[in-house]
């Protein structure tokens, strides 16, 4: 009758965003309140528990759940502490278990530790001592650190992007688990370091280049000896020392088997590596498009204010170049501005309200717009991922017509990885002749598949594709693309835990 013990602790930072995230941007979840939300939704603990759930005698002791409501800058210290303070005191106080699984993003930092989740989970072995087999599950976007491989017993990872299996990674972080605490399984990890920053098309897991690697790491995990493995190419906009690529294989007590395989998988991913970048077209020549389109929709992916990513969403630079090209065709545009929100319900629906938009947040990179418009709609900014159906929350939120533009202001960043914003504000994207989408990638059928044009803009912001652009300060250099002529010698470095 194994008990196990459940954790989640997951945020994805840009450090190029300059506004810090702060312990109001996560949403924490105690007790029974974790089991309850995640058995609704189609997240990694929502997989996890459906294993769980499934295995007769599994006894779940939910401890604390911190869940980032979206990406965003650096995590302050001191919100960072009051985190961790919560996780590990509730950890503390649980009752001895057989196993523990940790739902992480792996894409964290504070101010001061570049590896939160790997400091993270130093304690958390420090408090459930060296036999406690811990599994993790990562976004393929966390940045792997030896650390973090370390003090864990097997990590499992997403195969998918844009991402459609965060049930099933839970679900094979929980099988895995099972597996080690009942003794069948001896998990050993090979990691290799690839010094590539990936960003693009190329990284669509279904039809990119990157499937390569992708399909070979899901081979191994399904081939006999085979327990875990993917290719992670992390978030490059979190510059922290560990920054870079990786590939992991975990197999069952089969360090060379695991070592073979991460090697492959790395030299997969690298013989592609060069193309892992996204050709820009400049905001000018994008708003000349979208003025001479004359029939469909132009999409203009605006992923250098991607707040999935850990941008801040204030950026207005795309409705400028509309505005300065003397575009006259309709177009819908989100936006982060609090204090244009709050103008907006001052003035209430239907009324007239004058104000300025963007620049609110990342000043250095945008200025406020003036803008003269109508309130349209007020909400509270609750609606429902139409990826996992989890519960988004972007605060008060307006939509403002200024002439025949829709901006969508809330007041705070929220994903735009899918048309849950638009869809909930009452704007279907097929109605408008341009959608600006400040996400790199969303599921085809969202935008690509039918808009007349979709067109990567070269817009400031702090997760631009254009990553040279950015200033990398903190990860190991070389490393492409911020530098020419990157080698590659791969090596492999192995973790396993003597479990007695
Ligand atoms: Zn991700």
């Amino acid at each position: 009758m194994p008990r196990i013990l459940i954790a989640e602790c997951k945020q994805e930072v840009s450090t190029f965003n300059p506004v810090l995230s702060g312990y109001e941007d996560f949403t924490l979840r105690h007790g029974q309140s974790i089991l309850d939300y995640h058995r609704q939704v189609r997240s990694e603990v929502g997989g996890a528990l459906s294993v769980f759930d499934a295995t007769p005698g599994v006894e779940l002791v939910p401890t604390c759940s911190a869940h980032f409501i979206t990406s965003g800058g650096t995590l302050a210290d001191a919100a960072f502490e009051r985190l961790a303070e919560e996780l590990l005191s509730s950890i503390k106080s649980a009752p001895a278990v057989d196993g523990l699984y940790f739902s992480l993003h792996g894409a964290m930092a504070t101010l001061s530790e570049g590896d939160p989740e790997g400091w993270l989970l130093e304690q958390i072995r420090k408090i459930v001592g060296e036999k406690v087999p811990i599994v993790i599950s990562l976004d393929l976007h966390g940045i792997l650190t030896d650390r973090m491989l370390e003090q864990s017993d097997a990590a499992v990872a997403f195969h998918t992007y844009p991402h459609v299996d965060f049930f099933g990674t839970g679900e094979r972080a929980a099988r895995l688990l099972l597996r080690i605490v009942a003794g069948d399984v001896k998990p050993v990890t090979a990691k290799v370091t690839v010094p590539a920053l990936a960003r693009g098309d190329e990284l669509i897991t279904a039809s990119g280049s990157i499937r390569h690697a992708v399909n070979a790491a899901k081979a191994v995990e399904q081939s006999p000896g085979g327990l875990s493995a993917a290719m992670m190419w992390g978030n490059p906009f979190t510059d922290v020392p560990a920054l870079a690529s990786n590939s992991f294989v975990v197999t069952d007590n089969d360090p060379a088997l695991a070592e073979r395989e991460a090697l492959r998988i790395a030299n997969l991913f690298w013989e592609h590596h060069e193309k892992m970048q996204v050709p820009l077209t400049s905001l000018a020549v994008a708003a000349r498009m979208s003025k001479e389109n004359s029939s469909g929709t132009v999409v203009l992916v605006d992923a250098a204010d991607a707040t999935s990513s850990g941008a801040s969403g204030d950026s207005n630079a795309v409705l400028r170049a509309l505005i300065d090209a003397g575009y006259e065709g309709t177009a819908v545009i989100p936006i982060v501005d609090p204090d244009a929100v709050q103008a907006a319900f001052q003035a209430g629906v239907g009324n007239a309200v004058k104000t300025t938009v963007g620049g609110a947040l990342d000043a250095k990179r945008f200025t406020p717009l003036p803008i003269e418009g109508r309130v349209r709609m007020l909400s509270d900014g609750w609606f429902h991922s139409e990826t996992t159906r989890e519960l988004w929350q972007a605060g008060p939120t307006a939509v403002i017509q200024v002439g025949n533009i829709t901006l969508i202001v809330t007041s705070r960043a929220v994903s735009l990885y899918d048309r849950a914003l638009f869809l909930a504000h009452g704007c279907d994207p097929k109605h408008f002749g341009v959608v600006v989408v400040k996400s790199p990638h969303c599921e085809p059928h969202m935008f690509k598949e039918w808009a007349a044009r979709y067109i990567d803009v070269d817009a400031p912001g702090s997760t631009s594709a254009n990553l040279r652009s950015l200033g990398h300060t903190k990860c190991a250099r070389p490393m492409f693309p911020l530098d020419a002529d990157v080698p590659f010698q791969p090596q492999a470095k192995i973790f396993a835990r003597c479990v007695a």
